[in-house]
């Protein structure tokens, strides 16, 4: 595993070898979603759905097998800002519509980038990918 270190830019831990920290950092581009102090969402660059958006922590913690109680409020706004943002990028209202959230964790769960997210899937089916 790679240290982590606080970036010089901003107050979040940041992975100098993080792909979605180089997002965050904006050293790797990203087609933005929504931004604030805590949180960045932005398109996957491989969508499995119509609508296919990540979002992250700004701070770099590797997966939800890293949470703990300090994170509880950072991981509630990510829930609540799910379903608020896919309706913004077109999701149709709950019921008939709604979306799908998915967050994969280490190898068994599927995991390939190590910088904890949230997937939000929305849109007509059938889907690319489950
Ligand atoms: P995981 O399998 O770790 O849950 O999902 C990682 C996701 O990140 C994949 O859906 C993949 O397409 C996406 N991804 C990987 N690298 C990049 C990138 O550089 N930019 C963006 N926007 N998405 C990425
Ligand atoms: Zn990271």
């Amino acid at each position: 595993m790679s240290t982590s270190h606080t970036s010089s830019s901003s107050a979040h831990a940041s992975d100098e070898h993080c792909i979605f920290c180089k997002i965050v950092a904006g050293t790797i581009p990203s087609k933005k979603v929504y931004e604030d102090e805590d949180l960045l969402a932005f398109h996957d660059i491989n969508p499995w759905a119509p609508i296919h958006f990540l979002i992250i922590p700004k701070t770099h913690i590797a997966s939800m097998a890293q949470l703990t109680l300090s994170h509880e409020a950072l991981m509630g706004k990510i829930m609540v800002k799910a379903g608020e943002l896919a309706l913004q990028e077109g999701a149709v209202p709950y019921p008939e519509g709604g979306f799908r959230t998915v967050v994969n964790t280490g190898r068994h769960g599927g995991q390939e980038v190590h910088h904890l997210h949230v997937h939000v899937l929305a849109g007509e089916r059938p889907w690319q990918k489950i």
